[in-house]
């Protein structure tokens, strides 16, 4: 989840002291690397996937499933055994938010040919084999994206209770603070983020209404002193934690792109593709022991990291803040970068003016310059005493301090300073799948979908407002189904210097007068439809046929794009309407939305043993022929 600096760490107070000096560094290191690397061409493609995990203890006696806190200890062991003891080894572990939670990447970034789609899984195998390893007995590694009973009463080993009264770091009803990470810089953002809001962060999602849920669905919360009764919306489950949401598990890809320039096309590109592929990948129905009515974890996640104040979220006038700010810190994009996005920019864009000078001024370009200013709208949430003065020659943690903690759909990134590593962008809304068969088909889906769009030059570009209302679309309920958004139906049109300099192409419209993006349906963009969208699977295998690929390769890609061909088409069910099934139909579910204990551990119980092959599900990837590879 980022920069990870060892040290003392500073309260908010002290933080905040240094916001204006973080910033200002912070823009003198992006300038330095910018003026080293910007003219960097030719580097190759390389990517890499990052697969979030949660360790769970199953506890057969009591039929409970918790989460285990022993994240710290399973990561120095498999670094031990890993990196530390073979620098080739051929995975890498790193912490994340929960102390149940690790996250496992490639050893080595994977190349540009396409025999790397078949090692894939292979890596992800391993990294599943080599955790659950080092696992105590009835301890299993879950790639699950949500929790189903997060923060409900005994939900850890060992177990703990919150303390929203005592002091604490999330002060929470339902989150126990020894379920964050130990590592300082975790608890700080935790703590920072609720200071600098003045409140403790607020979290409401839409319950699903069964047949027996209460109506209206009002919670009691017998330790709240007034905070949460005044936060929880009737029909809504409340949260009050970051734990909500950054203890949720992901799967994401970074691009290394061959220029600046071919980066921020690609991140353009890929990020009117947030939506689609999150819908297509929701597997997070269920939140602090019920069912709720979204199916993806984002909004959670943006609501328990929303560190502004009430002035900058627009409820009282300005006063001691200076920027009314428009989204989360972890949200989906605010402008695109490449000269092609720039008409489609069509969001207000908060910007610090005086940073936006100083990068115009040092010969930034316009769109990169205002995507900086907004970033280095945000204050700093974690400072470390020993890290505050800096080379800023040779080192780039005020850059990354607020890079980091701008969690978005999609992330540009500059090289580290000193480093072969080039342009890269990142892909981040990707929910986590159960099996690595499912997690190597939607990575290798966006991999191959940015080949394409690189050698046909594709253009998926539209305002930016609409690829919004899409993101909003992508999180309802079976949205991969139901959900309509919209897309552009002439992708060869391309970025066209005639078209876009007229009054047409800037009102939307192409050159007949129609509208350039119109809504579809998530089949119609993936699989297409005669006479409106000729569809992205039809387009990758084009270009699958015109590529030398071995045949065993082959096979593998075309399974993966059959899955991802199958969930778009509803002929498979995504996870999260797998999951709705499974809990309709357990005997102890009574229609009131509950997930109890039994359930929670019988779905578990379920998802690991398809998770490790033991049991097919038909249902969630029909049968691909060479599966377990
Ligand atoms: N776990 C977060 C998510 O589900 C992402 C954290 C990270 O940036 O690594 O989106
Ligand atoms: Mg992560």
């Amino acid at each position: 989840m980022g920069l990870l600096s060892q040290g003392s760490p500073l309260n908010w107070e002290e933080t905040k002291k240094y916001a204006d000096h973080v910033r200002k560094h912070g823009i003198v290191q992006f300038l330095n690397i910018y003026n080293k690397v910007k003219e960097r061409q030719k580097d190759v493609l390389l990517w890499g996937d990052e697969v979030e995990y949660m360790l769970i203890e199953m506890d057969e006696k009591n039929e409970k499933v918790r989460l285990v806190l022993n994240g710290g200890e399973v990561l120095e062991t498999l670094q031990d055994k890993g990196e530390k003891t073979n620098p080739n080894h051929p995975t890498l572990w790193r912490p994340e938010y929960g102390s149940y939670m690790i996250e496992g990447t490639p050893g080595q970034p994977y190349g540009g040919t396409m025999s790397e789609f078949n090692t894939v899984e292979d890596n992800m195998g391993k990294r599943r084999r080599e955790a659950s390893s080092v696992l105590n007995k009835n301890e299993t590694l879950a790639t699950i994206t949500s929790f189903p009973r997060l923060g409900c009463p005994g939900f850890t080993q060992p177990e703990y209770n919150p303390t929203p009264v005592e002091k604490g770091v999330s002060k929470s009803l339902f989150f126990p603070d020894e379920a964050i990470n130990g590592h300082p810089r975790f608890s700080t953002l935790t703590r920072n983020i609720r200071h600098r809001r003045g409140e403790k962060v607020v979290i409401n999602v839409p319950i699903f209404k069964d047949k027996c849920t209460p109506s209206p669905f009002v919670e009691k919360f017998p330790e709240d002193d007034g905070e949460a009764a005044r936060a929880a919306l009737p029909d809504h489950i409340y949260m009050d934690a970051m734990g909500f949401g950054m203890g949720n598990c992901c799967l994401q890809v970074t691009f290394q792109a061959c220029s600046i320039e071919e980066a921020r096309y690609l991140y353009d590109q890929l990020a009117t593709f947030c939506p689609i592929v999150m819908a297509l990948s929701a597997a997070s129905p269920f939140y602090r022991g019920y069912v709720s009515d979204i199916d993806c974890r984002w909004g959670v996640i943006s609501a328990s990291v929303d560190d502004r104040t009430r002035e900058e979220r627009g409820l009282e006038p300005l006063k001691s803040n200076k920027f009314r700010i428009l989204k989360s810190r972890y949200d989906s994009i605010d402008s695109y970068l490449s000269s092609c996005g720039d008409k489609y920019n069509d969001i207000d864009l908060t910007i610090d003016e005086e940073i936006n000078k100083q990068l115009l001024d040092a010969g930034i370009d316009k769109l990169l310059a205002q995507h900086i200013a907004h970033l280095f709208i945000r204050d700093p949430l974690s400072l470390f005493e020993e890290k505050i003065h800096l080379d800023d020659e040779n080192e780039s943690d005020h850059f990354e301090n607020l890079q980091s903690t701008n969690w978005q759909t999609m992330r540009f990134k500059p090289p580290p300073p000193n480093s072969d590593i080039g342009w890269r962008v990142e892909f981040r809304p990707m929910e986590v799948q159960l099996t690595d068969f499912e997690n190597s088909a939607y990575v290798v889906f966006i991999v191959l979908l940015t080949r394409v769009i690189l050698s046909y030059k594709l253009d998926f570009l539209i305002p930016l407002s609409k690829v919004d209302e899409n993101m909003k679309v992508a999180q309802e309920r079976n949205a991969v189904q139901e959900g309509m958004f919209y897309f552009r139906k002439d992708i060869y049109k391309g970025c066209n210097p005639v078209l876009d300099s007229s009054s047409a192409a800037q009102n939307g419209l192409d050159s007949e007068g129609d509208n350039e993006y119109i809504l579809m349906s998530i089949d119609t963009i993936i699989n297409g439809k005669e006479g409106v969208f000729q569809g992205l699977i039809p387009i990758l295998n084009c270009y699958l046929e015109n590529m030398e690929v071995d045949v065993d390769t082959r096979c593998t890609i075309l399974n993966y794009l059959k899955l991802i061909k199958r969930r778009a088409s509803g002929e498979l069910m995504t996870i999260a309407k797998w999951m709705r099934e499974f809990v309709d139909k357990h005997t102890q579910y009574k229609q009131d939305s509950v997930i109890t204990d039994k359930i929670n551990y019988d779905l578990l119980r379920k998802c690991d043993s398809i998770s490790k092959g033991e049991e097919r599900c038909p249902e969630l990837f029909g049968d691909p022929v060479n599966r377990g590879k």
